[in-house]
C-alpha cells in the first residue's frame, strides 16, 4: 500500500509545544497523521529546557506500588496511562534519542549529561522528519462560531484551523513567562468544561520574616536540615527566600503544607537545624562555658551552625536565646517552629495543581463534551512532587492522548 498524498492524510492540531504536546506530536506523525504544533513562545519546550537547568530529572526508578500513589487521588485515572508509557519507558525513548539515562542514589532518573538540550534538538529533528510541521508565536484563543480553533499569529494576525482531531497541551500555570499561564483554563470553562482552580504545587511559603533577617539571609540555604509538617518528615536542603521559605524539602511537603493554609489560613513547618543529633547530645556543647565569643561565634563551633541557621535560630528566640538553658537552646535547633501564612504566587512554583477534572475526559483523554479534541500534560487535575513524577506523567498522558486521536480517526475513518 503506498503512503495517502499529504492531503488526503487525516489532519491534527496540537497545541503546546512541552512534553506533553511532543509526545502526542510524536505517536500522532509516527501514526501517519499530518500534524501542526501550534505553540505561542518564539521557540518550543522552554519549560522543559529550565527543568534541566539544575539536573533534568526525568523520571524515577521506583516500584509501581511506590510511584502511582504519588499521583494521590489522581492515581487510578493515570494508572493505564503510565503503565502503557513507564518509567522504563522514558528511559528507552531518552537512550533513542542519542540520551541514556542513570539512576541517581535518590533513585531518581537522569539523563547521563543532566541536560535536557541534547534531549529536545533530537527530538525536534525526529518530529522535523517525521513531517510536523510547527507554528510558534501562534497563541490559541479558543473555537471562533464556526468551530475553527483560532490563534493569534506573528504581527497579531488572526490564524484559523479546522483539524480533523485536536490536542490541547497546554500545561499549568507556573513560570508563566516560559509561555505556560493557565489562560486556557477561562476558553475551555466557556465551554461548560469543569476545570478546578490552578494552584501553586511544589511551591515556597510566605513567612513573616523581620525585615533584618530578610535582609541578611534571603537567598542562602539551609542545608542538611529536616522539615516536619503533620506527621511528616523529609531531610534535605531549603532556602530562605525574600518571601519566605522555598527549595527541594519544603517541595515535598507543599501540597499538606498548602492544604492546611486553605483550610485554616496559616500552617507550622517545623525545622530541625541538627537532625543527626538528639536534643541530649546537643545540649552537652551548649552547656560549656562561652567566655568571650559572641553567641554567633560559640553556636557555630558548638553546634556546627551555618549563619543562616543561627540567624534562624535568633529569629525565632526573638531576642532571648542568650539567655536561654542549654537544653532549652538544643530543643529549639531541633524543633524550630515557622509560621507560613500563604503560598508562593504560581510564577515561583515548579507546577500546578488543579486543571481539567479528570469526570471530562474519557479512557482515551478525549474531552467528552468536544469529540475530537484530546488533553494531556500538567493541564489535567492531577499534582506530584518533584523527584520525575510531574514529566513521567506529562509524558505519559502525551503519549495516551496521542494514541486515543489515531484510534479515533481510525474510528471515524470506517464509518
Ligand atoms: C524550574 C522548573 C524545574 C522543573 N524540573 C522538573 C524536573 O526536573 N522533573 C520533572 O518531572 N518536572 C520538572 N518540572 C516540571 C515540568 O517541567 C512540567 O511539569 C512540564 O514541563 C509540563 O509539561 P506540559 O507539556 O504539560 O506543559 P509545558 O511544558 O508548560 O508546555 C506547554 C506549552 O504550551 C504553550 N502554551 C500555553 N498556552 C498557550 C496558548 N494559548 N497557545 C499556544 N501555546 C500555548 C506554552 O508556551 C508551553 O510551551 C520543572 C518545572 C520548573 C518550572
Amino acid at each position: 500500500m503506498t503512503d495517502p498524498q499529504p492531503s488526503q492524510k487525516p489532519r491534527a492540531a496540537v497545541i503546546g509545544g512541552g512534553p506533553a504536546g511532543l509526545m502526542a506530536a510524536d505517536i500522532l506523525s509516527g501514526a501517519g497523521i499530518a500534524v501542526t504544533l501550534y505553540e505561542r513562545m518564539p521557540s518550543l519546550g522552554r519549560k522543559f529546557l529550565i527543568a534541566g537547568r539544575g539536573g533534568l530529572n526525568l523520571t524515577h526508578s521506583e516500584v509501581m506500588e511506590r510511584f502511582l500513589p504519588r499521583y494521590g487521588e489522581a492515581a487510578e485515572h493515570l494508572r493505564e496511562a503510565i503503565a502503557a508509557f513507564s518509567p522504563d519507558d522514558l528511559r528507552a525513548f531518552s537512550e533513542a534519542l542519542g540520551q541514556p539515562t542513570f539512576i541517581g542514589s535518590s533513585g531518581r532518573v537522569f539523563p547521563k549529561d543532566m541536560k535536557s538540550s541534547p534531549l529536545l534538538r533530537a527530538w525536534l529533528r525526529r518530529l522535523d522528519a517525521n513531517g510536523v510541521a510547527f507554528r510558534v508565536r501562534n497563541r490559541w484563543t479558543g473555537w471562533n462560531e464556526a468551530g475553527a480553533l483560532s490563534f493569534v499569529g506573528p504581527d497579531g494576525r488572526d490564524v484559523t484551523d479546522s483539524p480533523d482531531v485536536t490536542i490541547l497541551a497546554l500545561g499549568g500555570a507556573s513560570w508563566p513567562k516560559l509561555g505556560s499561564d493557565g489562560g486556557w483554563a477561562d476558553i475551555l470553562r466557556k465551554a461548560a468544561i469543569e476545570i478546578s482552580p490552578l494552584r501553586p504545587a511544589n511551591c515556597g511559603f510566605a513567612v513573616p520574616w523581620s525585615d533584618i533577617f530578610r535582609q541578611r539571609f534571603a537567598g542562602q540555604p539551609l542545608k542538611r536540615i529536616a522539615l516536619s509538617h503533620g506527621g511528616e518528615t523529609v531531610r534535605g536542603e531549603s532556602v530562605i527566600a525574600h518571601y519566605g521559605i522555598e527549595g527541594g524539602a519544603v517541595y515535598t511537603l507543599s501540597r499538606a503544607l498548602r492544604e492546611a493554609i486553605e483550610k485554616s489560613g496559616e500552617a507550622t513547618l517545623v525545622i530541625d537545624l541538627r537532625p543527626d543529633m538528639t536534643q541530649k547530645q546537643l545540649a552537652a556543647p551548649l552547656g560549656q562555658p562561652r567566655g568571650k565569643q559572641s553567641l554567633s561565634t560559640f553556636l557555630r563551633k558548638a553546634a556546627n551552625l551555618a549563619p543562616p541557621a543561627i540567624g534562624l535560630l535568633q529569629e525565632a528566640a526573638a531576642g532571648k536565646l542568650s539567655a536561654m538553658p542549654a537544653y532549652e537552646m538544643a530543643g529549639l535547633i531541633k524543633a524550630i517552629p515557622l509560621k507560613l501564612t500563604g503560598t508562593a504566587p504560581n510564577d515561583r512554583a515548579i507546577s500546578t495543581a488543579g486543571g481539567i477534572a479528570f469526570r471530562e475526559i474519557d479512557e482515551h483523554f478525549m474531552l467528552r463534551k468536544k469529540p475530537g479534541v484530546f488533553a494531556a500534560g500538567e493541564m489535567l487535575d492531577w499534582e506530584a512532587p518533584t523527584g520525575g513524577y510531574l514529566l513521567q506523567a506529562c509524558f505519559a498522558t502525551g503519549a495516551a492522548a496521542g494514541r486515543g486521536a489515531v484510534g479515533w480517526l481510525a474510528e471515524k475513518a470506517k464509518l
